[in-house]
């Protein structure tokens, strides 16, 4: 192949350098080496939107505490069935990233994951009551069993001083503790993987590069239209296989493929900001990510929760995400993304999600015009003694919710990720945003499974993805001696030595 050719004729592109593109490539490069392999990102680095680690809240989410995993259902029984889902597929993360590890690909554990005990925490008799059930549900699947519960003030405030300290004594309080919870830092991941894909002959890294176009030509490769932002240049490539990863910029992408599938598909945006701790003595004094409930109203993902973080070799404090209405898909985008996305194939499903999720758009907004003593007060829900000098507003990263057609409603709105593939499964493209990062493995296992079936099915990818992931093709929820033996091998090799508390 001329040198032309193959800059211009890859087997795969991948459109944005977050976690998502990472995952793939790095899953892709290893299973097939001779791909070639091209990465268009049109910020000046990678992993600068949703998978920073100051854009996310770095949570490697297992469904220890996040209690919008394990709602209520009617009858008073909590269903867990999505937490399961999520600790199996953290656990098929924590495997992948332990074969990065072992096999000299990215660098040393520490620099993107580290443990940090996940606790619930609920103040009131009802949320009480709720997490002692939530509790008693989830100790009975193997995936949760190490799993503590306190209504004592005295062992809750030896878990967690700064949230006790100061808080009225009359009121009941509960929480959980799984020490076995991590702080990931996705951002340091994913420059890693690309670091490591970057110097292959095969795989080429295009930065301030925006994917502007693209269209499946009639031999069935697609015709991706390229700007180069710095020079002004523009391009053209052609791809067999296309992954559109750009997070919030994903939607816009998938609407001018023209694939039927993608059509109907709408972006409801929603913004965030924390609170970042910005007096060390404070920041010493927690060593711990704690999750409460909902306000009522709000959307799953902004829970709140004050959260022990290590960023750049430093240990830091957050408290958020305060939600937040912004018509922008990504941090750095145009406030003109959400009405360009606004379509006559979706644009029934947007209004009347729109129409149906009025209350929480108006929750978005009041969100955003919060006074910063209304965000110090709702600190203190969780640090009563917390003093507004203490802390900063920073902005975080910006999630596009999914919105869908519904043969009933008209159109849906929803918290998950999904990904939407057409054209033969030769373009396909991740929408939405959680649980996100943590379960970046598993989405990536589920496109190769669904786009590149074939080879999955070979004798040697199959002998690969063992390789990457031991469980690969059974069940961790299932099966509670594979569990113990993956965890304490990812636990080992990721350096993830819990300091237990015994129960
Ligand atoms: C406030 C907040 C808190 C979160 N907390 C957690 C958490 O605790 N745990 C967790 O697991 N997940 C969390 N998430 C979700 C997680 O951050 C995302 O799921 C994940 O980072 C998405 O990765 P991505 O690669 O899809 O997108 P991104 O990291 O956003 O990357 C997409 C890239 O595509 C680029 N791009 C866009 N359009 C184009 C184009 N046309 N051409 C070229 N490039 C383009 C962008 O510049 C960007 O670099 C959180 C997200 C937010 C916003």
């Amino acid at each position: 192949m001329n040198d032309n050719k193959a800059n211009n004729e890859p087997d795969v592109v991948l459109i944005g350098a977050g976690i998502m593109s990472a995952t793939l490539g790095m899953m892709l490069n290893e299973l097939q080496p001779s791909l070639k392999i091209q990465v268009f990102e049109r910020l000046d680095m990678a992993a600068a939107e949703s998978s920073d680690a100051w854009n996310n809240a770095g949570t490697g989410h297992s469904a220890f505490c996040e209690l919008n995993y394990t709602p209520e259902k009617p009858d008073g029984t909590v269903d867990i069935s999505k937490a399961v889902r999520i600790a199996e597929s953290f656990e098929i993360s924590k495997q992948f990233w332990s074969y990065l590890i072992k096999n000299n690909i990215i660098e040393l554990p520490t620099s993107f994951i580290k443990n940090i005990p996940h606790l619930s925490f609920v103040w009131g008799k009802d949320n009480v009551d709720f997490l002692r059930k939530r509790y008693g549900a989830m100790v009975e699947c193997h995936l949760f069993d190490d799993m503590l519960y306190s209504e004592n003030r005295d062992e809750i405030e030896r878990w967690i001083p700064l949230v006790m300290h100061g808080r009225d004594s009359g009121e009941p309080v509960a929480a959980t503790r799984m020490d076995l919870g991590t702080d990931v830092n996705f951002g340091a991941l994913t420059r890693s993987m690309f670091n490591y894909m970057q110097d292959k002959s095969d795989v080429r890294m295009h930065f301030s590069h925006e994917v502007r176009k693209l269209r499946q030509r009639e031999d069935g490769r697609w015709k991706i239209k390229v700007k180069d932002l710095q020079t002004g240049e523009k391009r053209n490539v052609y791809a067999r296989y296309v992954f559109i990863g750009a997070g919030g910029g994903a939607l816009p992408l998938l609407e001018k493929s023209d694939i039927p599938e993608g059509k109907g598909y709408g972006g409801f945006p929603v913004s965030g900001q924390w609170l970042r701790c910005t007096n060390r003595e404070v920041i010493e004094q927690h060593r711990a990510k704690v999750y409460g409930k909902a306000a009522v109203g709000s959307p799953p993902m902004s829970v709140p929760h004050l959260d022990t973080r290590y960023i750049n070799g430093k240990r830091e404090l957050l408290f958020g995400p305060y939600a937040g209405f912004s018509t922008k898909f990504l941090k750095k985008g145009s406030f003109l993304d959400l009405p360009k996305s606004i379509k006559a194939t979706n644009l029934r499903p947007m209004l009347s999600a729109g129409i149906k999720n009025l209350a929480l758009t108006k929750y978005l907004i009041d969100q955003v015009r919060q006074s910063p003593e209304e965000r110090v007060e709702a600190l203190k829900d969780y640090f009563p003694n917390a003093r507004a000098e203490d802390w900063e507003l920073e902005v975080a990263g910006q999630r596009v919710q999914i919105i869908k057609r519904d043969p009933d409603k008209g159109g849906v709105l929803e918290f998950g990720t999904e990904v939407v593939s057409g054209a033969n499964c030769t373009l396909a493209a991740l929408l939405g945003a959680s649980p996100g990062a943590s379960t970046a493995v598993s989405i990536m296992l589920g496109l190769l499974e669904r786009c590149f079936m074939h080879r999955m099915n070979t004798e040697e990818w199959q002998k690969k993805l063992k390789e990457m992931i031991p469980s690969y093709g059974q069940s961790l929820a299932d099966d509670p001696e594979l569990l113990e033996r993956v965890r304490s091998y990812s636990s080992e090799v990721l350096g993830l030595v819990p300091a237990v508390e015994k129960k």
